[in-house]
């Protein structure tokens, strides 16, 4: 037999791939696109990918072995490898960093990695390799590191992944702070009691502890242990319901090593019985511009449709993949939120049903896993595999095998690209890629488009398609112009209401009628102010002010998510007078309360929607009209779809307007063009009211008109003057340390390497507007790069320059954040 190595990626920044020696009994077995256990570093093992076979040896160094093969089947295809190696090469990372975003947390196991029971039933064929994780996972191990550390030779990889694929266990990467899974505490026997004898003999040792001995009793009626039809556990509320039984007795008996306690994962996934029905006929303007999306599609590979709000772009998108998939192919669709996945599910699965799956992050580790491993069972069994998928960016890179179609809603949205940590990926250029590389047809669509997208489309490069008819001739909301400043003066205000928007709410609100107000800033208020000496709370680890939230009474740092106890007197000065300034979503609930005493006013921001289901149910209560006034940040502009909302309030344009970045105006646009799309969409013409201190603004004008096509001109030929993407490409680079001085110094460095290549254009260093998150001071250098330079070039001249500054000995711990394409 040759000698056989494998080229494997592992979930490091380090370099792009290793290599190690496939030994004899694994080489049978071995194929690119399995997962495999390498042990890297002194101690550390790691679920690697085979990316690559080869018969020659390295040079140089010795090779270690690879210890096991995980998988028997691919988990990607060859076709999904090509674009991590296209994400790798044009992002500025390596194979490592595309690893770790790409594979979903239960595919990632690494010694780091946490462990749980799930709860289900052992089944009876367990090796013993696989009780001895059980057993150890039972006494609160939770690491993987530690489970190798406790078991020693005895831990076996295999099986663990076993345990794993029969749902015994499941792995978290890290636990996030936002989405834990929902457990439920479930009540056992402990496992040293395996006959009914020896369960006597434990009811006969508590003959002390009379309400333990109840309560063990108890437990045996509720569960019928030992019984033939085995029922032998139960949920601890159960359990002690209608009891006088406490959840501390049960501890008690825990204790004592008579019960046990575990927790059980329970879905959050409200399975709604499906019914299917048929598919909406097109409208004739809908019609129209399919038909033309179709030709387009003949003679290029990606096209934009330009449709405005309820024009029904979502119609042409479910018709778009009900052809394709009559063709056997797949589609995908992108949304950039999660939360909009709620509704627009409901409408793929009225017409697809179980063909279709949902994918995002938010989804716990298996339920990811499942359907991962659905898409890949597309290719060889179609009928159990997901043929559609409605996802947010990570979607990108499920295992497809045949797609045909790439849906990209709301393409203008920047959550589509991920900022932090690398691969720094915009999920709607992704899917351009995809589009390519399988031969697949890629839709974008938007309301107000990028103006990268739109500049393509202008330039030839994509098709271009537009709707400018609202569904049964519903017409667009009337805008109004509501002049904050004068209305101060004139001492006309309410609260934070101008006299127009005021009365529009009123007379809504006299009709039944509904309400949404947009503010983007959440909390209770935007800072606390001393009133002696101006003092303004800050951040101890950003450079920051800290926002108030007066539901739990704290100042938190949106930055690094600390959270303060609110101060009694100024830290500056000992004034008790404290204000708060400035108005969050949750101060303007508090006062809409008081305004409109009989409304029902619900809150609509990220405090809000914490939990999964939390989003949905704000959608269905105020589509079940159980909510007057909604009152939120972003989340309330995008495609959310209602029917009686007849008034909708921007409560502040100006720090939309005033925000210092090139694209403010841009995104003032889109962001107020989408929050008003929800106004009046059936039956009669809604209003806008946009509050503003700037009436006379260009930009307010071209609002209020409507005017994509002004906005855009206006734009461009300010970025052309100012050398700005579209007209020209950027990088930014991002240089991090916790001192100062080195971050300038680094920074300084780099600059000035760059600017040793004459094409490029470096501006700064400089600092950005908030110079210190988490303690690390950052410092940015933007490159503008003209279209007509080869990139692949100027990236690599970019990578070493930070690789060389990155070298010098003072430089070591500095972080050199590379952004292509920054949103
Ligand atoms: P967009 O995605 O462009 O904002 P939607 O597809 O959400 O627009 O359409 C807006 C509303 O009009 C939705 O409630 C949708 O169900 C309805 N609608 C649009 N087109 C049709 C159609 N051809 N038949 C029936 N209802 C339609
Ligand atoms: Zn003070
Ligand atoms: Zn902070």
């Amino acid at each position: 037999m040759p000698e056989l190595f494998a080229q494997v990626i592992l979930p490091l920044s380090l370099h792009d791939s290793y290599t190690y020696k496939v030994p004899l009994p694994l080489q049978q077995n071995i194929a690119a696109g399995k997962r495999v256990i390498v042990q890297f570093g002194k101690k550390k093992l790691y679920a690697a990918l085979v990316s690559a076979l080869s018969d020659k040896k390295p040079e140089g160094l010795e090779v270690k072995e690879v210890l096991e093969i995980l998988d028997e089947h691919p988990i990607i295809f060859p076709t999904n490898f090509k674009l991590w190696q296209w994400l790798a090469q044009y992002y500025c990372c390596t194979l490592g960093d595309v690893f770790r975003a790409a594979l979903p947390t239960g595919l990632k196991l690494e010694s780091k990695s946490k462990l749980f029971l799930t709860g289900i039933d052992e089944p009876l064929a367990l090796s013993t390799k696989e009780e001895l994780i059980i057993r150890q996972l039972q006494e609160d191990v939770s690491l993987l590191s530690e489970l190798e550390h406790k078991l020693g030779t005895e831990f076996s990889f295999q099986a663990l992944k076993s345990l794993i694929n029969k749902k015994v266990v499941y792995a978290e990467e890290k636990i996030s702070s936002k989405y834990k899974p929902k457990t439920e505490a479930f009540v056992k026997l402990h496992h040293s009691i395996q006959s009914e004898k020896t369960l006597n003999e434990k009811i006969d040792l508590l003959k002390r502890a009379k309400k333990q001995q109840q309560l063990l009793l108890h437990f045996c009626a509720a569960t019928n242990t030992f019984s033939n039809n085995q029922l032998d556990e139960i949920p601890k509320k159960e359990l002690v319901a209608g009891t006088s039984f406490s959840g501390n007795l049960v501890k008690e008996l825990v204790k004592k090593k008579i019960l046990a306690e575990t927790q059980k994962q329970v879905s959050r996934l409200e399975e709604e019985p499906i019914e299917q029905v048929s598919i909406n006929l097109l409208n004739k303007h809908q019609a129209k511009a399919y038909n033309h999306i179709k030709e387009t599609f003949q003679s290029q590979q990606v096209t934009l449709i330009h449709g405005i709000t309820a024009s029904g772009k979502t119609e042409i998108y479910i018709h778009l993949i009900d052809e394709i998939i009559k063709t056997g192919r797949q589609a995908l669709y992108l949304v950039p939120e999660i939360a909009l996945t709620t509704q627009i599910v409901k409408r793929l699965k009225n017409v697809f049903g179980n063909k279709v799956g949902i994918y995002h992050s938010k989804l716990n580790s298996q339920e990811q896993v499942e359907i991962w491993e659905k898409v890949i069972r597309f290719n060889e069994n179609p009928q159990e595999g997901y043929q559609v998928i409605l996802g947010a960016r990570s979607a990108v890179f499920l295992p497809f095998s045949k797609l045909g179609i790439v849906i990209v809603d709301e393409e203008h949205e920047n959550s589509f690209k991920q900022f932090d940590p690398a691969p720094r990926y915009n999920a709607r250029d992704m899917a351009v890629v995809l589009g390519y590389q399988n031969d697949a047809k890629v839709l974008l669509g938007s309301a107000t488009p990028s103006f990268e997208s739109y500049y393509n489309a202008l330039k030839g490069k994509y098709g271009l398609v537009n709707l400018m008819r609202r569904h049964s001739e519903m017409e667009l909301p009337e805008i109004i112009i509501s002049d904050i400043k004068r209305a101060y003066k004139r001492k006309q205000m309410r609260s934070f209401l101008t006299p127009e928007l005021y009365e529009l709410m009123e007379e809504a609100l006299e009709k039944q009628e509904q309400i949404i107000l947009f503010q983007n800033r959440r909390g209770y208020s935007p800072y606390v102010e001393c009133f002696t000496c101006g003092h303004i709370p800050k951040c101890r680890n950003c450079d920051v002010s800290l926002t108030y939230h007066k539901y739990k009474r704290r100042l938190n740092c949106h930055y690094c998510g600390f959270s303060y106890q609110l101060p009694e007197t100024c830290d500056n000065c000992g004034s008790p007078e404290l204000k708060t300034r400035g108005y969050g979503t949750e101060k303007i609930e508090d006062e809409l309360k008081s305004l409109f005493r009989n409304a029902r006013i619900a809150r609509m921001d990220l405090d809000t929607t914490q939990s999964k289901n939390a989003f949905a149910k704000i959608v269905k209560n105020l589509e079940d009209r159980k909510t007057d006034i909604l009152i939120g940040t972003q989340m309330v502009t995008k495609g959310l779809d209602f029917e009686h909302v007849s008034v909708v309030g921007i409560l502040n344009a100006d720090n939309l307007i005033n925000f210092p970045d090139f694209r403010a105006h841009e995104r003032a646009y889109q962001l107020i063009s989408q929050v008003a799309g929800r106004a009046g969409r059936k039956h009669k013409q809604g209003k806008v009211v946009i509050q503003t201190s700037q009436p006379d603004h260009l930009l307010i004008e071209l609002i209020k008109d409507q005017n994509y096509q002004a906005t855009l001109k206006e734009q461009f030929e300010e970025r052309q003057l100012f050398k700005y993407p579209p007209f020209y490409r950027l990088i930014k680079i991002v240089v991090k340390h916790k001192n100062v001085q080195t971050v300038d110094r680094a920074a300084n460095q780099l600059a000035q390497q760059l600017k040793n290549h004459k094409q490029l254009l470096v501006m700064g260093p400089e600092y950005p507007l908030i110079s210190r998150i988490q303690l690390w001071h950052h410092k940015e250098i933007w490159i503008k790069i003209n279209r007509k330079l080869n990139l692949d070039l100027v990236k690599a001249e970019i990578v070493a320059g930070v690789k060389s500054v990155k070298q010098l000995p003072a430089n070591g711990n500095c972080i050199f954040n590379i952004d292509v394409d920054p949103a």
